[in-house]
């Protein structure tokens, strides 16, 4: 997600207290922490400790969990993928994953089917087709792995069951367009990026 606000910039938040320290992904900054600092609540029926609001000591953003242990923000689905050229991509991408925690699957469906459609077109598509078009095009020109050309078929299925109609996506449906994404994605730019490092000498 883009922000005025740079991950790089670290908040000193101000009366801090020692708390119990819970493991948890951090959202903002995805390291697996266990910090001992923020915040905590009772339930005022029996004045016994209830949620937590936690401050991640390496991004110093807060994270609130519930009295039924859930994590807001929750953990974005998925892993990252380095390499992205386009912010515009890296941001949809980023979106395709955060909305998962949110329960928001339609709304990943279509972000993963967008940038589906912008790495077909970069890669010679014609604009303004259909979306399974895309990804046939994306499997012609061997940009889908040989091994994982069973997802054309599966997502081709998915395509023509929402053509035409307002389909609102199961967790399932999100789960497995964002791991094709996300693999996509890794083959496309990621390891490709990669191994320009390790082959181009430090300037
Ligand atoms: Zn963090």
């Amino acid at each position: 997600m883009s922000s005025s606000f740079p991950p790089s910039l670290k908040i000193a938040w101000q009366n801090l207290s020692n708390i119990p320290a819970k493991q948890y992904e951090c959202s903002f900054c995805g390291a697996s922490v266990a910090p001992d600092k923020g915040w905590y609540g009772v339930n005022p029926g029996n004045n016994r400790p209830t949620a937590s609001i936690f401050i991640c000591h390496q991004c110093t953003r807060p994270t609130f969990i519930d009295p039924d242990d859930r994590q807001y923000p929750g953990k974005p689905f998925g892993q990252s993928v380095d390499g992205i050229p386009e912010q515009s991509l890296r941001d949809l991408f980023d979106e395709a994953r955060n909305t998962m925690s949110a329960s928001c699957y339609t709304a990943s469906v279509l972000c993963c089917r967008k940038i589906l459609m912008h790495i077909a077109v970069e890669k010679g598509a014609a604009p303004g087709d259909k979306f399974i078009k895309y990804v046939e095009h994306l499997s012609e020109n061997n940009y889908i792995p040989p091994d994982a050309k069973g997802w054309v078929d599966h997502i081709r299925t998915k395509a023509n069951e929402a053509n035409h109609e307002i389909t609102v996506m199961t967790r399932i449906d999100a789960e497995e367009l964002l791991s094709f994404t996300e693999m996509l994605l890794k083959v496309i730019y990621e390891f490709p990026a990669a191994i320009k490092k390790r082959i181009t000498p430090p300037a």
